[in-house]
């Protein structure tokens, strides 16, 4: 699930970071209202405090290994932080997943002692709002909730997440990131499973969510950790096709329809000096017709690479620089 969520409601900024709260939020509040009273709102003003922390967290943990994090958006089943890039190192996001749950952990614990205080072993049993202290006994239910359910090895989910991680110590990023989407897919049926049995929709729901950015982030890995792999010498045709600054008009369009080769390295005697785009002969042509030569048209300033750089380089200077071939020189 990306942060460029529409129907989002800006709260507030933190830390650099804008929380900001899907309108489907706004359900909870008037459905806690109507079933527990004024307790039922602060309830769930309280878990929103929650969530919020937990996203906090992850966020914060992100922001100092330089990720960059723009939005938090809650949601009715959670939160997402969005990230502007995944977290290179396994130990990065090791911690960056384990922060949140943490949180909750931590929490709890603070919330047990006033609980426990006030309302005696009755805080395990009780769930009705009888007092405003059963407040307190909820969200502490709540946070060991949280953390709980947030630790399930269902990635993208945090405790997907670690095992990712932990994977990626002994795997590549690739192999890992797999086996941490098949228990996200185990998880899924779990929760439909589980979720059509009790009727619980919020199950299905948290399926749905997981199921959508567990094949999105499976597939961002899978281009991203092929790219990185891949050098251009790996790529890189076997025999093409040069013009030389000389060449006529005419003679480059005969070669284009007679080769699957659109672009040209310009060589004069050996030495590259420019390169012609079909693009620019087809509109030279247009223009002077095809008595000019290739060295009154060709581009002279263009990007280069060598048959070591990787793929992702390739790509980012063609992007740059709108050419769709670009010469490797050894
Ligand atoms: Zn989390």
């Amino acid at each position: 699930l990306d942060g460029n969520m529409k129907n989002s409601i800006k709260l507030f900024r933190v830390f650099g970071i804008s929380v900001e709260m899907h309108i489907s939020f706004l359900i909870l509040p008037i459905l806690f209202w109507l079933s527990m009273g004024v307790k039922g709102v602060v309830l769930i003003l309280g878990v929103f405090v929650c969530v919020t922390l937990h996203e906090l967290c992850h966020a914060l943990q992100a922001k100092k290994f330089g990720i960059r994090v723009d939005t938090i958006i809650l949601l009715p089943i959670g939160g997402v932080a969005s990230m502007g890039s995944i977290p290179d190192k396994p130990y990065q996001e090791f911690r960056i997943a384990i922060a949140g749950p943490l949180f909750n952990i931590i929490l709890a614990a603070i919330l047990y002692y006033p609980a426990y205080r006030f309302l005696g072993p009755d805080i395990f049993f009780s769930m009705n709002l009888t007092t405003w202290l059963h407040v307190i006994s909820y969200l502490y239910w709540l946070n060991i909730l949280l953390a709980v359910f947030n630790l399930l090895p269902a990635f993208p989910m945090d405790g997907g997440r670690i095992l990712r991680a932990l994977l990626a110590r002994v795997m590549t990023l690739q192999k890992a990131t797999r086996i941490a989407v098949s228990f996200g897919y185990l998880f899924i049926f779990l929760f439909v499973a589980w979720g059509i049995m009790t009727g619980n929709i919020w199950l299905l729901i948290i399926a749905f969510f997981v199921y959508i950015s567990a094949t999105q982030e499976a597939s961002h890995v899978e281009i991203t950790e092929t790219l990185k792999r891949l050098r251009v010498r790996d790529i890189l045709p076997n025999g093409y096709l040069s013009v030389g600054p000389d060449t006529k008009l005419s003679k480059v369009l005969e070669m284009i329809f007679h080769s699957h080769q659109e672009d040209f390295p310009v060589l004069d005697s050996g030495t590259l000096v420019g390169i012609v785009t079909r693009a620019n002969i087809i509109s030279a042509i247009h223009q002077f017709g095809v008595e000019k030569t290739v060295n009154d048209i060709m581009i002279k300033d263009f990007p280069s690479a060598g048959p070591l750089d990787s793929l992702t380089k390739i790509h980012k200077l063609m992007e740059e620089s709108g050419l769709r071939a670009i010469p490797i020189m050894e």
